[in-house]
């Protein structure tokens, strides 16, 4: 799950940052207004949730909740603020915010209100995705393995945990490795498709060893896909 967080603050964009990848969410970090909103147009970039302090160099974190709104776009707002005027509150949520939390704040209180919201929307309400034998449960951000009556956790990295949930997430569709790449990587990091090979190699070999190895088929010259016999 693909998560914008736009902070000015140094210190705190670097703590949520870090929070949220513990979550294993794929955070863009934008530090001003006008780099957020070129994330939010960018046509490869998909986000599911987004979080907007709302005193930002250029464009305040308020217009670009505006700015969704007008469009038509209902991404998740969780809007950050000093202000705790009641004033200031209706304000934001008026301005389309969906939750809105004022520092400072526990990050663990953060995360809960992420959840929420993710819960709530009905684009991403689901709890588990499920193909075959495999179980991806976002609650715990676990993946297990349906064996018999038993359900086997595979323990997998951060990264591992996000290709797998991608795939997941797109049972039917062929899907390239520069697709990974936009998709699963920061916008900006400095890494080659080779890289999404080796991902997807690490990954195949957790779920081989819960007898899952053909789940993810590669199709010579497109990309890779779940393998659709699997399920
Ligand atoms: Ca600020």
């Amino acid at each position: 799950m693909r998560i914008l967080l736009v902070e000015d603050e140094p210190d705190l964009g670097t703590a949520i940052k870090w929070a949220l990848k513990q979550e294993r969410y794929i955070v863009d970090w934008a530090q001003d207004g006008r780099e957020a909103w070129e994330f939010l147009q960018s046509p490869d970039l998909q986000y599911s949730l987004a979080i907007f302090d709302w005193m930002l160099p250029n464009v305040m974190g308020i217009e670009l909740c505006q700015r969704l709104r007008l469009r038509q776009n209902r991404l998740p707002v969780l809007m950050l603020t000093a202000r705790d005027r009641l004033q200031d509150r209706i304000a934001g949520l008026d301005a389309g915010a969906d939750d809105y939390l004022v520092k400072p704040f526990e990050m663990e209180e953060l995360l809960a209100r992420l959840r929420a919201l993710q819960r709530r929307s009905p684009d991403l309400q689901t709890q588990q995705i499920q193909f075959g034998s495999i179980l991806l449960n976002y609650t715990e951000r676990q993946v297990y393995c349906q064996q018999g009556e038993r359900q086997v956790l595979i323990s997998l990295t951060h990264k591992e945990f996000q290709l797998l949930e991608y795939f997941m997430s797109h049972p039917r569709q062929t899907v390239t490795k520069d697709q990974l790449l936009a998709q699963l990587w920061e916008s900006g990091s400095d890494v080659g498709s080779n890289v999404v090979a080796a991902q997807v190699r690490l990954l195949r070999r957790k779920l081989a060893e819960q007898g899952c190895s053909d789940l993810i088929e590669t199709l010579p010259s497109m990309g890779y896909r779940l393998n659709p016999d699997y399920c």
